[in-house]
């Protein structure tokens, strides 16, 4: 599995074009399209599914040039992407709203070996999304902290209850969070204040 992290400068999200069995799995198509489609061509791989871990601007921008058949998020969700208020695009001068793509529901799904988790709390359908020994954990855990909650559909008693669901993945995955650098999830146990206090 190889792992092409485009980073936008602007808004500083990540994509992950991700190419593992000759295909390319895209994980928040973000603001960067012409990086994230130099990193596909680069790959020369066709382009399998495409998940969302939320439904905020800077991680969906992108989502307009993929084909909706191929496009799954969390149905939890749905509203936010329906509406260019909650998902923040209509304060960025470029409003839009996500209609048609696919949505699955409960609190894990499995598609392809790919196993989703639903971690609602920086929004109400946010996931992460663990491929063999990496997971994309959008912008509900970060290395040292956590996503907001102030914003619409967040809730940081959701959010903090959610973070026990980390408690039952294996401490040596990979992380690769919505912003910033991937670390070592057993690592940010040791530091990240909200997984700390949920193991007193
Ligand atoms: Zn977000």
């Amino acid at each position: 599995m190889e792992i092409a992290t485009i980073t936008d400068g602007e808004f500083g999200e990540n994509c992950y074009v991700v190419a593992d069995n000759g295909c390319l799995y895209v994980i928040d198509p973000g603001v960067d399209y012409d990086g994230i489609k130099a990193a596909i061509d680069k790959c020369q791989l066709p382009v399998k599914y495409v998940f969302l871990t939320h439904g905020h601007y800077d991680h969906t921008f992108s989502v307009k040039n993929f084909d909706k058949s191929i496009i799954y998020a969390h149905a939890d969700e749905k509203g936010l992407l329906n509406d260019a208020a909650q998902n923040l695009s209509e304060f960025t001068g470029t409003p839009f709203s996500i209609n048609g793509i696919n949505y699955y529901s409960g609190g894990r799904y499995m598609i392809d070996g790919i196993e989703i988790t639903h971690t609602p709390g920086h929004t109400a359908g946010c996931v992460v999304i663990k491929m063999g020994n990496s997971l994309f954990s959008g912008d509900t855990l970060f290395y040292d902290t956590v996503g907001r909650t102030d914003l619409p559909s967040g809730d940081p008693k959701i959010l903090q209850k959610s973070l026990k669901l980390f408690d039952s993945f294996d401490k040596s995955l990979n992380v690769y969070p919505g912003h910033g650098a991937p670390f070592v999830l057993g690592d940010a146990y040791k530091i990240n204040y909200f997984l700390k206090k949920n193991n007193k």
